[in-house]
Formats: structure tokens, sequence, C-alpha cells
């Protein structure tokens, strides 16, 4: 596999904030985000066999999680896969970050998928790949980062379009952070401010859970490897 860092900090996102969790970030991505916070993904990365990888991973245990990340992970499905279903035998957790637009038909039930939706703002609205909704369940988690009015309400439609809430354990709405962002560990560097996020979501009575990005609260914004 290309990887570009592996290490341990505390989830920062979807209904696993907060707890300790060992990070895999693979190289490579398809997509250009116009918000992109992780562009030194985009290429490079260290090559390392399967065997490598558990290694360094085996030294950063004991811990609670183990997430996939990138870049796009399944860019690399074809090591990734297996790797994740000898963990999986392991009895280790496994949470997939995915941007949603590569087949995710492959990942084992027992990953916990963290599936991107792209709106319209993120420059890559369109991507999402449909059939990936055939592959949730209550384990998974559907994304929506956002930008402004406009990908707000993609995600409200697209939510009750799709009864996004039948089919998955969480539908996570998070601000997109400015690509620029201030070296401040505030709601500022927020492109959408939580708080008129979080009263459209009421008013909407939308079955969907605010998703701050909580890394970016205890670290500053650009730091790197937390
Ligand atoms: S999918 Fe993720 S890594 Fe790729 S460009 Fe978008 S935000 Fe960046």
């Amino acid at each position: 596999m290309h990887i570009i860092e592996i290490y341990k900090s505390v989830q920062g996102e979807s209904s696993f904030a907060g707890l300790p969790c060992i990070f895999v970030r693979l190289a490579g991505c398809n997509l250009r985000c116009t918000w992109c916070d992780s562009e030194y993904t985009f290429t490079g990365g260290k090559k390392m066999s399967l065997e490598e990888v558990e290694d360094v991973v085996a030294a950063l245990l004991p811990c609670t999680l183990i997430e996939f990340t990138g870049g796009e992970p399944m860019l690399q499905e074809k090591e990734l896969v297996p790797f994740m279903q000898r963990l999986l035998a392991h009895g280790h957790t496994l949470l997939l970050e995915t941007s949603g637009e590569r087949p995710l038909q492959a990942v084992p039930k027992q990953v916990h998928k963290i599936v991107d939706v792209k709106c319209p703002q993120s420059g890559e609205g369109g991507t999402f790949h449909r059939p990936n909704l055939e592959t949730l369940g209550p384990g998974d988690e559907v994304k929506f980062v956002l930008a402004g009015r406009e990908d707000y309400e993609f995600a409200r439609a697209f939510i009750r379009e799709h009864k996004l809430n039948e089919r998955a354990g969480q539908i996570l709405l998070s601000p997109a952070f400015k690509k620029h962002a201030t070296p401040e560990r505030t709601t500022e560097n927020c492109m959408l401010d939580p708080r008129q996020l979080t009263e459209w979501m009421l008013a909407d009575q939308l079955p969907a859970r605010l998703s701050l990005q909580i890394h970016k609260y205890i670290w500053p914004p650009q730091q790197k490897g937390v």
C-alpha cells in the first residue's frame, strides 16, 4: 500500500468522535474538493507491505479503533480489503472514511463506513456512486460537508429523497473548514457557522447529527498528524 502516515490520536468526527483511534492515511485521491484539507495526500506516500503496516499499527496498540482514511483509501481496494479482513479476524473495530465516489460493495460488512456525499459547493457534486446506498447498514454513517446554504439544501433533499435515516445508522452534517484557516481554534474558521447550521437543522426537523471536527478545536486547524 502507499501510505502517507500512521499515528494515534482521538477520532475527530462521526459518532466515534472523542475515542482513541489509530489512523492509517493512504495516499492518492481522484477528487479535488475546493475546501480539501488533505492535499498533502495527493501524491507521494511510502510504499509499504501489509506486514509493515501491520507492524506499525501493532506498535500503537492497544487502541479502541483503527481508521483507514486518505486521500481516498478505496483507490487501493485490492490491498486494503484483504488487510481489513485480516484485522477484523484479529478482533479490531475498523472505520473507513471514503469520498463515496468509489464502489463500496467489497468492503466487509463489519467495517463501519463513513461515506461522504459531495455537495455542490465542494466542486465535486454529482460524484456520489449511487449503488453505494445499497451497501449501507446500521453500522454506517453518511456525511455531508457543508460550505453554505446551497449545500445544506442539497443535503436536506438527498436525505429525504433516499430516506437516509432508514438506511444508515447516522447522518452527519459537518461545516466545511476554511482552506486558509487561522491558527485559532475557533468556529470563525468554519465556512458555515455551526450555529446557523444548527438553526436550519432544528427548523427542518432533519434526522441528522451536527458533526464538528473536534481535532480542529483541540489543536490548531492546520496541524497534521492529529
Ligand atoms: S475526497 Fe477528501 S482527500 Fe479527496 S479532495 Fe475531497 S476532501 Fe480532499
